[in-house]
């Protein structure tokens, strides 16, 4: 947080304030980046489809609902809706890994946000405290020891 955001709330940045708390205050998250660093890294797209669809059939996805996208400049995982239909229900959903990230276990983390239909609230102050204290920890959990919660 810089100094000019502390004289001014309206302008502090939830999004960087809640991502400090989580790495700081958080030993499960800690735990999962540690996790996902030490695991070995993937370096093409074909290895990443291998791996995804493997999680898939092991979480209970259809492959083909999750496409995956290998970046190398990446530095963290995304997951979101890559084509939705005429009600905007998602018909395929998508994940982007590369870096440091582009692990099983970085795909493990992403899949389970697709399980669990994690999605952005329209109130980004909830959403990130959702997503940082409740979605994020699951998501962790299951990176890590395949616990569902
Ligand atoms: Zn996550």
């Amino acid at each position: 947080m810089m100094p000019e955001e502390l004289a001014n709330p309206k302008q502090i940045n939830y999004k960087n304030l809640a991502q400090a708390a989580i790495i700081l205050t958080n030993p499960i998250h800690l735990c999962a980046v540690t996790h996902c660093l030490l695991s070995k890294k993937i370096t093409s797209l074909d290895q990443l489809v291998k791996i995804k669809n493997q999680e898939c059939k092991k979480i209970g996805i259809d492959q083909e609902y999750v496409k995956i996208f290998y970046n190398p400049f990446q530095t963290v995982g995304f997951c979101g809706d890559l084509i939705c239909n005429e009600t905007n229900k998602p018909v395929k959903k998508y994940i982007e890994l590369g870096g440091l990230f582009a692990t099983r276990a970085g795909v493990r983390h992403e899949l389970y946000h697709i399980l669990k239909n994690h999605k952005a609230k329209s109130n980004l102050k909830e959403y990130l405290l959702e997503y940082y204290f409740i979605h994020e920890p699951q998501a962790d959990l299951y990176q890590m020891f395949g616990i569902k919660i």
